[in-house]
């Protein structure tokens, strides 16, 4: 079963629609390692992940599908990379409850991710969000797997994940990689409210990969600016959000333009957000095509998430068994 390809891993939560920062910052990744040889990439929709902050069934539901139907659109290609869903591989959940039993409580607790959704849902503090990494890195270690395209916000996870392969390895003998995270230039998309990072938990924050022109246009209006003048440019905030937003899009030079502009004859934010709003749409406007194709065909989706958990399982039952075996449990 074993190939000389380096395996790949990556998911992201059936929570919604997928936006700008998912996309730089994972589905870029995951894109680039797909189509280099060298790899064999697997990718999912995290849907058991997402019982981990308050949720909506049926909205969960629909989401789950929509994800795999946004990573199509994206570029992702079933007959390229193993897509799937979590869920229907219950290898992952029967791994991290192994892997649980050398992972003390205390670094669970102390993780900042965790104290974080704790603190936006305090009266949701269970036992399914302190093992979220636990359950993360079985999702990545059961397929042996030692590159991960996610953004840098991921990397206490990554962590976690190293710590687990270390500890197995050392008291049941197996041979986990340590696997390492695979950046991309959009690791850290910034929020256009100009306050920490792009995310779908925060509204205003975010463009959506599925927004028409005028949506983003609308939505770059709302980006707090300045006078547009000064002697230094600002690293924070929302100038510095959209001239982040210019460099993914629009490349480096674009940027120093603008950025010369703002400390010599004064920088028009209106040109910028034109111009910038005509760039990201140039880029989505494929995706949102072919999104549309597959969403519109949902016997083909089923037969890629079908296909999808086959190839998946019989990677994951191998390394299930054998750490079954490793542990007395066979
Ligand atoms: P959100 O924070 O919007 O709920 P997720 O936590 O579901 O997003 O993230 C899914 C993937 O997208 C992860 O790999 C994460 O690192 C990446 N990601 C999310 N937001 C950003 C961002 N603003 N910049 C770069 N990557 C991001």
């Amino acid at each position: 079963m074993k190939n000389n390809k380096k395996r790949v891993l990556s998911g992201i939560r059936a929570t919604g629609s997928l936006h700008l920062g998912n996309y730089l910052g994972a589905v870029k990744g995951m894109l680039e390692l797909q189509n280099d040889d060298d790899y064999e990439t697997l990718y999912m929709v995290a849907d058991v992940h997402t019982l981990t902050t308050p949720y909506d069934v049926e909205e969960l539901r629909r989401y789950r599908r929509e994800v795999v139907i946004d990573y199509v659109a994206a570029g992702l290609d079933p007959d390229k990379s193993v897509l799937f869903l979590q869920a229907d591989v219950p290898e992952h959940t029967e791994l991290a409850f192994y892997f649980s039993s050398v992972v003390s409580m205390a670094r669970m607790q102390h993780l900042p991710t965790f104290k974080d959704k704790v603190k936006q849902h305090p009266e949701h503090a269970t036992m399914a969000l302190l093992n979220y990494p636990v359950l993360m890195a079985a999702d990545i270690l059961v397929y042996q797997a030692g590159f991960v395209p996610v953004g840098i916000d991921q990397e206490p996870h990554l962590e976690i994940a190293r710590e687990i392969a270390r500890k197995m390895n050392a008291q049941y003998g197996t041979d986990f990689p340590e696997p390492q995270r695979f950046a991309t230039k959009g690791e850290y998309v910034p929020s256009l409210t100009g306050e920490g990072k792009m995310s779908k938990s925060v509204t205003g924050s975010y463009i959506n990969l599925t927004d028409d022109l005028e949506t983003i246009k609308k939505r770059l209006a709302g980006v707090p600016t300045d006078a547009g003048k000064g002697s230094e440019v600002p690293s924070e905030g929302g100038v510095a959000s959209l001239l982040q937003l210019v460099s993914l899009f629009q490349g480096d030079e674009a940027r120093q333009q603008y950025e010369q502009a703002y400390t010599s004859e004064g920088l028009r934010y209106q040109d910028l957000k034109e111009s910038l709003a005509q760039a990201i749409y140039e880029e989505l406007q494929p995706i949102q095509e072919k999104r549309a194709e597959l969403a519109a065909d949902s016997e083909k989706l089923d037969e890629i998430i079908a296909t999808g958990a086959e190839k998946a399982q019989a990677i994951a039952r191998e390394t299930v068994t054998e750490v079954k075996e490793r542990m007395g449990l066979l």
